[in-house]
This record gives C-alpha cells, structure tokens and sequence, in this order.
C-alpha cells in the first residue's frame, strides 16, 4: 500500500521541470496524476507516459494559468475525469528579471496573473473538492526569503505573495482538515535556470552546498508536504535551496 493511495493529484506546469518531477513523483507514491502545461503538449504526453509506466492514471490538460476561466475548466475536467481531487500541487510559474525602472506594466501583469493570482484560483477551485486530508503545496523561491543580487523584485515579490496565500489559506481550511505549505526551492537545474547557464556559477556561489538542486530533489520535499507524515505540517514554508536563504 502506497501513501497516496486512491488520492488524485493535480500539478500545475507538469510538462517539464520541477512540475514533471512532481507529477512522476506523486504517482510513485500512488496517486492518479492530472498535470497542466501552457502548450508543450509534447513533453506533457512523455510525463503522462512515465506516471502510466507507474501503473497509475495520467492526465495532461492544455490550460494557460494566466486565464482564470482555463483555470477554472482545468480544476473542472479534473475532477470530472477523476471524480475526486486530494491533492494540488501550484507550480506553473514564469521569471522575471530586470531592473525595477525597466519592468513594463505588461509584465508586471502577466507575472502576477501566472505567479500569484492563478495558485489563488486554483486553490479556491479546487478546495471546493477537498475532502479531510487535503493537500495544496504552492512552490515558491528562495528569492521570497532572501533577494542578495538585483533585479529579482518583481519575481520576488511574486514569490513572496504566496507566503500570504499559505498562511492564510492554512488558517481558515484548517477546521476542513486540509493543509497548505509553500516549498522554497533554490537553483534548479531546469529550462528556467539551467546548470550551464550564464548565471550558473554566479547563482552556485549564494548556496551553502555550492551546488544546483534537481528537481527530484524538490519533488521529495512536495512528497513529504501532501503525504501522511506532515499531517501536522500546515503553514509551512519549506527551503530546498542547498542553504541560499541560510
Ligand atoms: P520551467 O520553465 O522549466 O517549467 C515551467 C512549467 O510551468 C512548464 O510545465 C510550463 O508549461 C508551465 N507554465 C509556465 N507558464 C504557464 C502558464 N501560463 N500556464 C500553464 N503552465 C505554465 O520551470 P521550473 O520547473 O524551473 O519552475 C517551476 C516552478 O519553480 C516555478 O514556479 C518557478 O518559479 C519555481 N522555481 C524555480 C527555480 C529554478 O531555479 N528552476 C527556483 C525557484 C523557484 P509549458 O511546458 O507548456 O511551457
């Protein structure tokens, strides 16, 4: 018998990186798998195949976190499909970087509407589902918790709103039995930050471990958060940064 056992899980941004480890991850652990992508339904279909592999249900839906009426369908079909949603992983997320003073109104719109507004709507969506023993992990940044060079503030503060969201959300679904947490990851080595990229050693040098994480690595911690042992865990931040924020 797994952890996750008859849960269905839904992870937003599943197609690739962290999302994709989670996916596979919840899966292992025993769960039927929803995943969202913004259009990369190529590599979403080779993750559905990997949690197929695993004996579980996959399922990749196409839904732009920016639009909160696909947000909406996405949670909708979910449970539609599934009949039952116990666990929601809000990962789908975009950078930013650039000077303050250099950051258009568009942008800071979009980053907003994908990093903070849409884990809020998939959060009130889906908590409309969530028996006792509900799970919504949120990923973060360890630029929530410590920002040491410029040119993260918007990202940052992106970040930093969904400490808001997990502390209040922990608050008042608590009587429910549902627990909310946030993870931090640091640099990970994804399309969004790869290991080889022009910042890489620059980024490696504000972690204690000297190293990039995987994004097995922040899957363990997401595993841990939705399963059983963290019961008592709820509004919780997380880092799994290799000590950036230490
Ligand atoms: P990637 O860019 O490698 O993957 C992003 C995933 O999110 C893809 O599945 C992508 O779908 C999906 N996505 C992006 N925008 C949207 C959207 N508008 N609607 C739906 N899906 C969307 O990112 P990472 O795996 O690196 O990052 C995952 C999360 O971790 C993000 O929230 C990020 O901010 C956070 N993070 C990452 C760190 C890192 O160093 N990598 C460090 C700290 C936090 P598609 O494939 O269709 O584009």
């Amino acid at each position: 018998v797994k952890v996750l056992d008859g849960k269905v899980a839904l992870v937003t941004g599943g197609s690739r990186g962290i999302g994709a480890a989670v996916a596979l991850r919840l899966a292992q652990d025993g769960a039927d798998v929803a995943l969202t992508h913004r259009g990369s339904a190529g590599p979403a279909e080779e993750v559905v195949a990997r949690i197929t592999a695993t004996g579980r249900k996959g399922w990749a839906v196409r839904a732009d976190s920016a639009d909160p009426e696909e947000v909406r369908g996405a949670v909708a079909a979910v449970v539609e499909r599934f009949g039952r949603l116990d666990v929601l992983v809000n990962n789908a997320g975009v950078g930013a970087v650039g000077p303050v003073e250099a950051v258009a109104l568009d942008r800071i719109d979009q980053v907003l509407a994908v990093n903070v507004r849409a884990p809020y709507l998939y959060a009130q969506a889906a908590v409309e589902h969530m028996a006792e023993g509900g799970r919504i992990v949120s990923i973060g940044s360890c630029l929530a918790q410590r920002v040491p060079f410029p040119g993260s503030a918007l990202y940052a503060t992106s970040k930093a709103a969904l400490t808001g969201l997990t502390k209040g959300m922990a608050r008042e679904l608590g009587p429910r039995g549902i627990t909310v947490n946030l993870v931090h990851p640091g640099p990970t080595d994804t399309d969004m930050n790869p290991g080889d990229g022009e910042s890489a050693d620059f980024q490696r040098g504000f972690t204690a471990l000297g190293r990039y994480g995987t994004a097995a690595e922040v899957a363990d911690a997401v595993s841990y958060l939705v399963g059983e042992s963290a019961r008592y865990v709820t509004g919780a931040e997380l880092a799994v940064d290799g000590g950036f924020a230490a």
